[in-house]
């Protein structure tokens, strides 16, 4: 059985991605910072039958990074694909931006997945095979007003996953990208009304996405059936950027 390792695997996008992992078969790891919360979903996503282990931490928190993956090394013995999601947005316009939300959006969005690509590679590289799935965004394709930060914090994991497909590629390591547009979520929640609408008007296909369609292409990404992509970047945005 394959096992795949997705970050902020609560809620979300990561959440509908660990449920569609283990409806197929996957040993799904989910990672999270509340342990409550982990429990739920690890009690919730058994009843498909899947073996579900939890890690608890903050994706900033390196030391306790290393210390996951020894335990999955331990424990589970190999790492097939990991799904670095976890993210946060944290809006402002140039002109008010502050340390913390640059700090924070660049440690959790960008620091965090390179991290965690690191120490992925390390297993995948001795096991000769792996897929690396990384959570960019369209902002970070295309930018938007008041999203400086956040947008360069995505666009950098679409840099970080081109540079690291090139030098895994020898290890038969794939490392793609998705970048969701507009997206059901908790994220999308806190917008305003006008900006949700003007969102909304941007999608050629008039409506958002669902998290599930997001998850779709991820675990087609981490899947054999992609065993020949690497290096890509597929946005997943209703046709948002056409
Ligand atoms: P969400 O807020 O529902 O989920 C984010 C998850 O990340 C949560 O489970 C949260 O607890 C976790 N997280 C945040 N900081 C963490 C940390 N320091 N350590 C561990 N976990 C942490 O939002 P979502 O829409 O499901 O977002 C998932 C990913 O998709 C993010 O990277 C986001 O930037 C990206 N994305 C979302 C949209 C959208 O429209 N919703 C669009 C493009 C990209």
């Amino acid at each position: 059985m394959k096992s795949i390792l997705i970050t902020g695997a609560t809620r979300g996008i990561g959440y509908a991605t660990a449920k569609q992992a283990a409806m197929q078969g996957w040993i799904v790891i989910l990672n999270g910072r509340d342990e409550a919360c982990l429990a739920e979903v690890k009690e919730e996503l058994e009843k498909y039958g899947a073996t579900i282990h939890t890690l608890s931490y903050d994706v900033c928190d390196i030391d306790a990074i290393k210390k996951a993956f020894m335990w999955i090394k331990k424990n589970v013995g190999k790492l097939d694909a990991i799904v670095n999601n976890a993210g946060i947005l944290d809006d402002a316009l140039l002109g008010m931006v502050n340390e913390k939300q640059m700090t924070q959006t660049l440690a959790i969005n960008t620091e965090a997945v390179i991290y965690h690509m690191q120490y992925a590679s390390r297993l995948m590289m001795k096991q000769r095979s792996g897929a690396i799935v990384n959570v960019s965004s369209i902002i970070g394709r295309v930018g938007n007003a008041g999203q400086t930060v956040y947008g360069a914090s995505k666009a950098a994991v679409i840099g970080a996953t081109y540079s690291a497909a090139k030098e895994l590629a020898p290890y038969n390591i794939r490392v793609n990208a998705v970048a969701p547009g507009f997206i059901a979520t908790d994220m999308t929640q806190q917008l305003s009304e006008e900006k949700f609408e003007q969102r909304l008007s941007e999608i050629k296909m008039g409506r958002i996405g669902q998290p599930e369609e997001v998850a779709n292409a991820i675990l087609f990404l981490a899947s054999d059936v992609a065993s020949y992509i690497t290096g890509q970047v597929i946005g997943v945005d209703g046709g948002m950027v056409i």
